[in-house]
């Protein structure tokens, strides 16, 4: 599968299709002079993605990140095509989340060890 260049060439920004599924991306300038390839037509509300995943637009048409915190609850942003692309890898959007799995994995694992599994006793009387 080569990369397809019938798209023409553009010096600021335009599209490009990416090289895993096919499909058009937005080649976007960031404030750090570099180039970063967004999901075309898509702007999600920025507290559903991940912090250091949220793109914002720029008066000037560049992108930077967006790491307000908390976030304006009707910003919208971008988000890279690389989290949107099926024939990508999803990288870890959640990396509390992953690091709180596996002290859970290892705590299962370690109580597993030591006793039978049993119906927790400390669930609050449900009647
Ligand atoms: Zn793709």
């Amino acid at each position: 599968m080569g990369f397809s260049e019938e798209e023409p060439r553009r010096l600021r920004g335009g599209q490009s299709r990416c090289p895993y599924c096919g499909l058009l991306q937005d080649r976007v300038a960031t404030l750090e002079q570099d180039w970063v390839l967004l999901e075309p037509d898509m702007s999600p509300l920025a507290h559903t993605v991940p912090a250091e995943h949220r793109w914002i637009e720029l008066s000037d048409g560049r992108v930077a990140v967006y790491g307000v915190c908390p976030p304006d609850p009707y910003q919208r942003c971008r988000v890279e095509h690389r989290l949107a692309c099926s024939a990508q890898p999803l990288p870890d959007l959640w990396p509390w989340l992953t690091s709180l799995r596996g002290e859970n994995a290892r705590r299962a694992e370690r109580e597993a060890g030591s006793e039978p599994p049993r119906f927790p006793e400390q669930w609050p009387d449900a009647g």
